[in-house]
């Protein structure tokens, strides 16, 4: 059964979300203040997916966020975020949460984002493809065991961000649509935008590239979306 962390403030969204959780059969660790969530965070080692409130009275969700991934860079997080904080659903993503939610949502949109979030971390956790490591120098996907390294040095990234970059490693050297992307990564039930899928390129890129502006292998095909480019001549 999968286990959910939810962080809310708010008593009565906590208890409707909970509530509705555990009905669909996941174990649901709650928390009201993010001192909380970090303390069940540690204790708890069999967490899927962090549910994080924003706006807390105490640390943040976007601190609860970036604290979970100095340990943890496999959970997955979805961030609640308000209406009011548009700008903020990107600074979230960049503190390395996999999706972002706006509220007022509705379970059912809930439920269909955490269902498309645990599909995509069972498939990085059972993934044993033909190809075991897909090798553009300097960099090495190692698919069985899910990391990127470059010049020997191991990336840390989200399964978010390691399933976009193996597709496109997988598809080098071709143009790749944004919503290709949110399809093959987010599943074909996604609803949210495609700047989800800029915001992952832009993270990925400041892991990567030497100067993330000018990108030398994950670049920008205008027009289309993104491409990964190894010119094997090199
Ligand atoms: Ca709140």
């Amino acid at each position: 059964m999968p286990s959910i962390l939810l962080l809310e403030d708010e008593m009565s969204i906590r208890s409707f979300i909970s509530l509705n959780l555990k009905k669909a059969n996941l174990t649901v660790y709650e928390a009201e203040t993010g001192e909380a969530a970090l303390d069940i965070f540690q204790k708890h080692k069999d967490i899927d997916i962090a549910l994080l409130d924003v706006m807390l009275p105490g640390i943040d969700g976007f601190e609860v966020c970036k604290e979970i991934r100095k340990h943890d860079k496999r959970m997955g997080i979805i961030m609640l975020t308000a209406k009011a904080q548009e700008d903020d659903k990107v600074n979230g993503l960049d503190t390395g949460a996999d999706d972002y939610i706006t509220k007022p949502f509705s379970i059912r949109e809930l439920e269909a984002r955490i269902g498309s979030l645990l599909r995509r971390l069972k498939a990085v956790k059972r993934s044993v493809p033909e190809q075991q490591v897909i090798s553009t120098p300097p960099f090495s996907l190692d698919i069985k065991k899910n990391t990127l390294s470059k010049n020997n040095q191991i990336i840390n990234l989200t399964p978010t961000e390691f399933d976009l970059i193996k597709y496109l490693m997988e598809n080098e050297n071709q143009p790749i649509s944004r919503d290709q992307l949110l399809d093959q990564v987010w599943g074909k039930t996604f609803v949210g935008d495609l700047k989800i899928v800029d915001v992952n390129i832009r993270r990925i890129r400041k892991k990567i590239e030497e100067c993330p502006s000018e990108p030398k292998f994950l670049k920008t095909y205008w027009g289309v979306g993104y491409i990964w480019k190894y010119d094997k001549k090199l």
